[in-house]
């Protein structure tokens, strides 16, 4: 994984081989996405995808910028939010490209947060079998996470991301002034995912993003980029070194065994940020009880997280018994059994050959007993 300053942003290296792709992350890059789009993806035509919030705010300026230059490119939307990551919506842009006739030789240009890049990335990995995509992120966390990774997909009725493929984009064109539209609380919520970055391999990172919340929040675009290029860092340093998730990958899952099933016993009442930021207090917890995790390191994640206004009391009571029933039904999940990434210390994963590990269920059930 390398750096490069270019004149519009700076580049992160993401893979090995033959997947490798560039991050480019910085304030105005939209303004040359034509350019970009001809260097990284050249294409005879390109599908953008929006939600229909994107499509509102970004998607129609892009679009006519791109016209505007000449690039043959057309615009579909779909309705907002989670629960519209579905196969459904996966047929309905699929068909709208059959019909509008896009060939092989077309490119996804998925704009949005990361609902977007995993459904249009997905609808890119299957097109004609599969036709290359771009990720342009325009919220924190499709930016600092979701399209690094190349994990596309939806949402079915057993559960989350359960339906997917890997499916590398060409480039991810981060533009950090895009933030300045994106609602406060999902600010917030795509936040958490930085700090578990830095939690898991970066104290100072961690502790760089405790002071400067106030101007994440407000989203500063010299901070966020700053914030943005640290954990692409992280992540893409990651991934590059496993890219299936066989092993180091699973550290990335640092508070997100007890979250995702805090998320799904909330009936998804939590959001995914907050779930997160309650998973890594307990997974810390967890750690120090069983004598793994340095003594005082859930409370520097708790004034961390307490920057964004976050703690365990973000999270509505939710039934113990449910949550311990989700555990057992995790993705991730070895012959029934959830799997926890525990750290050492702050910016430090334990590392006992495996990355995770068991742990038992009336140690899961006494520390889950903060949420009753
Ligand atoms: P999202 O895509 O639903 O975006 C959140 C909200 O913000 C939406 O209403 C959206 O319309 C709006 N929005 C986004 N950017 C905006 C902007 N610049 N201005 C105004 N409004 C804007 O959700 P998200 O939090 O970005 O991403 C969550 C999704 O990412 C989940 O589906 C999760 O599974 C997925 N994810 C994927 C990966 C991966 O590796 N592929 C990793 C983490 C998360």
């Amino acid at each position: 994984m390398t750096d490069r300053v270019l004149a519009e942003g700076t580049g992160v290296e993401v893979g090995a081989g033959e997947v490798r792709y560039e991050v480019l992350v910085g304030s105005g890059l939209l303004g040359n996405l034509a350019a970009l789009l001809s260097q990284y993806a050249p294409a005879h035509r390109y599908a953008l995808i929006c939600d229909e919030n994107v499509a509102r705010v970004h998607g129609t300026t892009v679009l006519e910028a791109l016209t505007a230059r000449g690039v043959d490119a057309r615009l579909y939307s779909f309705p907002a939010g989670e629960a519209c990551k579905t196969r459904k919506n996966w047929s309905m842009l699929t068909d709208a490209m059959l019909d509008d006739r896009y060939g092989r030789d077309s490119c996804v240009v998925a704009v949005g947060g990361g609902v977007t890049g995993d459904l249009a990335g997905f609808v890119a990995a299957t097109y004609l079998r599969g036709i290359p995509v771009v990720q342009v992120p325009t919220s924190y966390l499709a930016m600092i996470d979701a399209s690094v990774g190349g994990k596309t997909g939806v949402d079915v009725p057993a559960g989350k991301n359960l339906v997917g493929s890997f499916h590398a984009p060409r480039v991810v064109v981060a533009d950090t002034g895009t933030l300045t539209t994106l609602p406060s609380a999902e600010r917030v919520q795509g936040l958490v995912e930085a700090f578990k970055h830095g939690a898991i391999l970066a104290a100072q990172y961690f502790e760089w993003l405790t002071s400067a919340a106030d101007r994440l929040l407000a989203a500063d675009v010299e901070t966020a980029t700053e914030a943005i290029i640290r954990s692409v860092r992280i992540k893409a340093d990651v991934v590059t070194r496993d890219e299936r998730e066989g092993g180091l990958r699973q550290v990335l899952n640092f508070g997100h065994t007890l979250g995702h099933a805090i998320e799904a016993a909330s009936a998804y009442g939590v959001g995914h940020g907050t779930a997160v930021g309650a998973g890594m207090l307990l997974e810390a917890e967890l750690g120090q009880r069983l004598g793994v995790t340095e003594e005082g390191t859930r409370a520097r994640i708790a004034s961390g997280l307490m920057t964004l206004g976050l703690s365990l009391d973000s999270v509505p009571s939710v039934d113990v018994e449910d949550v311990l029933r989700f555990l057992a039904s995790d993705k991730k999940a070895r012959s029934g059994r959830p799997r926890y990434v525990l750290l050492r210390r702050l910016g430090e994963v334990e590392d006992d050959g495996g990355w995770s590990r068991e742990i038992p269920d009336s140690l899961v059930r006494d520390v889950l007993a903060e949420l009753a």
